[in-house]
């Protein structure tokens, strides 16, 4: 990595030492500003809002649902997200195939002994597990358990090496530690958002909100409590979010100024982000579109255009998580998507359905394999289509969550997996592009399932009568 920090700041012409200052100048405003943004915003939302919301979101949405067509919803979510999670992964894989951003450049291929064990299958068994938090307190403010760990990351990799890399797989915010050193300068700490174990919640949520709707009468006071938290938090929500784009301005702006800093950006880092953009547009503004239109019948622009807000607040948080309130009330307030929809599913989509992470992770492997001038076979490359659909559901809806579920892509095809480090430099940039993505395949995914939904909830309401979670 070169830098051109260090440098005398009196070398160079006029023009040079202006430019000099007005980098300086902006980096200042830049920490200024981002210390408020990244603590205060993302933080504010995720841990606090975020757990508030998605519970008692899910516990009302469940409770006006009866158990079989909660069923029915839940099937038709999981078939939507699965079907769109591989449509992205291939689409990943065609574009970087056809691109080819990384044509091998890089001399040295193979780091002996630095790839980890971590395989597909613990990425499962994280995702069960964390389903069924031991306890529910800490659920909301501790990290995911993951299975690379520290103990398996000692193993793994000598302990002098690629710290950058072993960060990664311990703790994302460690990893932008780890970074800041190394380049002497504040960079946003997007991983400082402590994870919450938003599976967990929601399958707790979900049993609850069944139980509680079963209960009819009796359940009554509840399902007023928890409607009126939740309008509650929506309201708080909706209030800070008129502070977010200063921060989110701010943020974006000063991080430009660095990336130039760090002159980092080879030709094939550009191609590479170049290839990731053309890949996320094709699904974003192509492929999820056409789903919409086939299976609803209606202009998916008109409903994709109520989603502003939400799109924009990804691009800003890089965390589908934190969008989650303001996906609800684009969702529900600009499209008029059934609230028992949007809390059924949205929590759910959030964690696991992230279309862009998947086809990022298929078409970054294939882009390291690329520059390691490593020959991949058809079965390696189904190998990695597999994965990556196994990695995004396995990231969580945090903060560039998609590069350390990346070593379980890496290590399957045997790629070296300090090789993330490679493109580190853009993921803060791609992060948000693939966040905003899994935000609107979330949210498309909300309209489907409504639509294919109708006859349930007009029986629903049929039943009940006056639902008390319509407006
Ligand atoms: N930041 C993404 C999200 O929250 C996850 C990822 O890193 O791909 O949706």
């Amino acid at each position: 990595m070169t830098k051109s920090n260090g440098e005398d700041p009196r070398s160079g012409n006029r023009m040079e030492r202006f430019q000099q200052g007005v980098r300086k100048r902006t980096l200042l405003a830049k920490k200024k500003v981002q210390s408020i943004t990244k603590d205060d915003v993302k933080g504010y939302l995720v841990r606090n809002a975020f757990v508030l919301f998605t519970v008692t979101g899910v516990i009302v949405g469940t409770a006006a649902l009866d158990n079989k067509a909660s069923g029915k919803m839940g099937m038709r979510a999981i078939v939507y997200y699965m079907t769109t999670t591989i449509i992205a992964v291939i689409i990943g894989i065609i574009i970087v195939v056809i691109i080819h951003p990384g044509k091998g450049t890089k001399e040295n291929m193979h780091r002996e002994g630095k790839i980890m064990k971590v395989t597909a299958a613990d990425a499962f068994l994280d995702l069960i597990r964390n389903m069924f938090p031991p306890n529910l307190v800490e659920a909301c403010f501790k990290q995911f358990k993951t299975n690379y760990d520290k103990r398996m990351f000692r193993v793994a990799i000598p302990p002098n090496e690629t710290s950058v890399v072993a960060s990664v797989i311990n703790n994302v915010s460690e990893a932008m530690e780890t970074l800041t050193r190394m380049k002497e300068e504040v960079i946003p700490v997007p991983g400082a958002v402590n994870g919450v174990n938003a599976l967990g919640l929601v399958v707790f949520s979900i049993s609850f909100g069944l139980v509680i709707g079963n209960m009819k009468e009796q359940g009554q006071p509840l399902r007023h409590f928890f409607d009126s938290l939740n309008e509650a938090i929506m309201r708080l929500v909706a209030l800070i979010m008129w502070y977010a784009p200063l921060g989110i301005l701010f943020l974006i702006a000063g991080k430009i100024v660095e990336m130039e800093d760090m002159g980092v950006i080879g030709g094939q880092l550009a191609m590479y982000t170049v290839t990731v953009i053309i890949g996320l547009l094709i699904h974003a503004i192509i492929v999820l579109p056409l789903l919409y239109f086939l299976v609803v019948r209606k202009n998916p622009w008109v409903f994709i255009g109520g989603l502003l807000q939400a799109l924009i607040t990804a691009l800003g948080t890089s965390s589908s998580s934190a969008t989650l309130p303001i996906t609800f009330k684009c969702l529900e307030e600009n499209n008029g998507v059934d609230k028992r929809i949007t809390r059924f599913v949205l929590p759910v989509g959030a964690t696991i359905n992230m279309d862009g992470t998947a086809l990022y992770e298929a078409l970054a492997a294939i882009f390291i394999a690329q520059v390691n001038n490593f020959e991949l076979n058809f079965g390696q490359i189904i190998t990695i289509s597999i994965t990556a659909t196994a990695a995004s559901i396995g990231a969580a809806g945090i903060p560039q969550a998609g590069l350390v579920t990346m070593v379980i892509v890496l290590t399957s095809v045997g790629l070296p997996t300090e090789d993330i480090t490679l493109i580190i430099a853009v993921d803060w940039f791609l992060d948000r592009l693939r966040t905003t993505t899994n935000v609107l395949g979330d949210s498309i995914g909300a309209g489907i399932v409504e639509h294919l939904s109708r006859n349930e909830l007009k029986s629903r309401d049929a039943e009940m009568g006056n639902s008390v979670i319509e407006e």
